[in-house]
């Protein structure tokens, strides 16, 4: 069984908190991606899945054994990092097989000659040379096995990290952000490999990433954080599609979910001057908000332009336009009082809309603006929750 629970988990170094009570429960199997910006504690928190890093409270499960007070070799858990660390002065094959030659270990390896022969005898032995094999071809690396580091490429060097860490196969894969030194398209073929490579081999991964496209096409499930705290637990599709936060609404996404202000009253929402009628979906949300202040988020592709004058929609002017291939993304800059929320990263009062094929839209071009409520949510504009 390789599930993980993270119970009430907590790292501080002195007064900084990293970590500030965390509870996971992560199933048998499972892709879990722990996704989030630079210092949000990510890394630390894999650290301290693998004992790299001590818990300052709170207390980690692998199946039914508690870890967290066990050392990292009897966790039975494999680390690949950012940096390949394989060993420069190794073949491709002895660096696979490095973590079986040392599960037998002896003092007299060190001994120069001797330890150069005992070490050759346990690679050729033909269990180690066959699962050294065997795993070698999984990430076809059979042409490479007597190569050295230093002649492979980035992608190369990451696959045979990659072997290393399969080789002992053990319950738990950890990765931190192993694919950050790649070029970009090296990284979106490395990163169909290690999703095929979990569907192939089982067990539960573990992976750190900054990236929202790694964890959304990797991911059965994501832990998203911000300062030490999983804003939301969720698959990448509940996460995308029912954001808890906006926090979590405007990281996710790209452009990111637009949210704009606004009133509830008697099952309408005031958006300026426009007056839609909310959604059955949105009700409950409607009577969670009260008299309150709301944030309409509403995804880019949920909305539609149409020609300037439209009754009862958004009006607005067009700020700007990029043409991405088969879509354009326009901005609008609202005109009337309804205004996009300014976090950062979003200019006030603008909203980002994409639409399929080649937009002849210019700047300063009027529009409307029609919202497709039903992919809509609200958020509470004080709290910044999602209302449901
Ligand atoms: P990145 O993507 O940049 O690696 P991260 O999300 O992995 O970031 P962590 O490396 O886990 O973030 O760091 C979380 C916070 O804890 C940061 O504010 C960092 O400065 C702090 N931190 C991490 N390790 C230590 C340490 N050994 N001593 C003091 N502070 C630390």
């Amino acid at each position: 069984m390789a599930s993980i629970k993270l119970n009430h988990v907590a790292k501080h170094f002195g007064t900084k908190v990293a970590i500030s009570d965390v509870d996971l429960d992560v199933t048998d199997g499972e892709f879990l991606v722990l996704l989030g910006p630079s210092g949000c504690g990510k890394s630390t928190l894999l650290r301290m899945l693998a004992g790299l890093e001590t818990v300052s409270s709170g207390e980690i499960h692998l199946g039914d054994r508690r870890v967290d007070q066990l050392p990292p070799s009897a966790r039975d858990m494999a680390f690949v990092f950012q940096s390949y660390a394989l060993y420069p002065h190794m073949s491709v094959r002895r660096n696979i097989a490095f973590p079986l030659i040392m599960r037998q270990f002896k003092w007299w390896f060190h001994i120069p000659l001797i330890g150069g022969w005992a070490k050759r005898r346990i690679e050729r032995s033909p269990e180690v040379a066959d699962l050294v094999e065997k795993t070698a071809k999984t990430l076809s690396l059979t042409e490479m096995l007597d190569r050295y580091p230093r002649t492979l490429s980035g992608g190369q060097r990451q696959r045979v990290a990659l072997g290393r860490a399969m080789v002992r196969k053990p319950e738990v894969f950890l990765m931190d952000e192993p694919l950050s030194n790649l070029d970009a398209k090296l990284r979106t073929a490395m990163r169909a490999e290690i999703t095929r490579l979990h569907q192939r081999v089982g067990g539960t991964f573990v992976y750190v990433t900054h990236d929202q496209v790694e964890a959304m096409t990797m991911g059965t499930r994501i832990a998203l954080m911000r300062d030490g705290v999983v804003q939301q637990f969720g698959t990448p599709r509940d996460i995308y599609t029912s954001p808890a936060n906006t926090y979590v609404a405007r990281f996710i996404g790209t452009p990111p979910m637009n949210l704009i202000e606004g009133s509830i009253d008697a099952g309408m929402i005031k958006l300026g001057e426009a007056n839609l009628p909310l959604p059955h979906a949105l009700a409950a949300a409607d009577r969670g908000a009260g008299r309150d202040p709301v944030l309409l988020g509403i995804r880019p592709n949920a909305l539609t332009l149409a020609a300037p004058g439209v009754q009862g929609q958004l009006a607005g002017t067009v700020s700007l336009v990029e043409h991405v291939g088969a879509e354009s993304v326009v901005a609008v800059k609202l005109s009337h009082a309804a205004t996009a929320h300014d976090e950062e990263g979003a200019v006030a009062g603008e909203i980002m809309i994409t639409t399929q094929g080649y937009s002849e839209l210019k700047p300063g071009d009027p529009v409307s603006v029609v919202p497709d409520l039903s992919e809509a949510v609200l958020f509470s504009r004080s709290t910044g929750e999602q209302l449901r």
